[in-house]
C-alpha cells in the first residue's frame, strides 16, 4: 500500500480560496453572513439563501467525525491502484459541512463510524510549479 497519487486539482474562481488555503495547511470553508450557513464545497452563492454577496472564507478547525466510510480494495485507475486498500469517507466537520475525503495511514479495521479525525495535507506540485495540497484525514 502506498499513498494515493491524487489527480491535480483545478482551481476555479469558486474553489481558489479552498485550494490556496490547503496549500497553506488550512481547511478553508465558506460562511454566509446573511443566514449563518457554513458550506463546503465552495460556491459563488450560499446553498441555503442564495445570497452570494456576504460569503466569507475562514480557516476551520480541521476536526470532524466519520459519518460513513468504505474500504476500497480494488481500483485500477492510475494513481489509485497501488494505494489499495484505502479508506474513503464522509467526514462531518465540526463546523457543520460534510466532506468526501480519504482517511490515510490507518488499518482499515480501526476505522469506524463516529471516529474522531483530524485534517492533514498531501502536498503536490503541478507542472507549472504551483503548489497545491490535498486535504486528507487521520484518525485522532
Ligand atoms: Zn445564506
Amino acid at each position: 500500500m502506498s499513498a494515493i497519487e491524487h489527480p491535480l486539482p483545478f482551481a476555479s474562481w469558486e474553489s481558489r480560496g479552498f485550494w490556496e488555503g490547503a496549500g497553506r495547511g488550512e481547511l478553508v470553508l465558506q460562511r454566509c453572513q446573511t443566514c449563518g450557513l457554513v458550506q463546503h464545497r465552495p460556491r459563488g452563492v450560499c446553498a441555503h439563501c442564495l445570497d452570494g454577496s456576504t460569503l466569507v472564507h475562514f480557516a476551520a478547525s480541521g476536526l470532524g467525525k466519520i459519518y460513513s466510510f468504505t474500504v476500497t480494495e480494488q481500483n485500477q485507475a492510475k494513481g489509485f491502484a497501488e494505494a489499495c486498500p484505502y479508506v474513503m469517507a464522509y467526514v462531518d466537520l465540526d463546523e457543520g459541512p460534510r466532506m468526501l475525503t480519504v482517511v490515510v495511514d490507518c488499518d482499515p479495521d480501526n476505522v469506524a463510524i463516529g471516529a474522531q479525525v483530524t485534517v492533514d495535507y498531501v502536498s503536490q506540485t503541478r507542472d507549472d510549479a504551483e503548489m497545491f495540497a490535498i486535504p486528507v484525514f487521520r484518525l485522532s
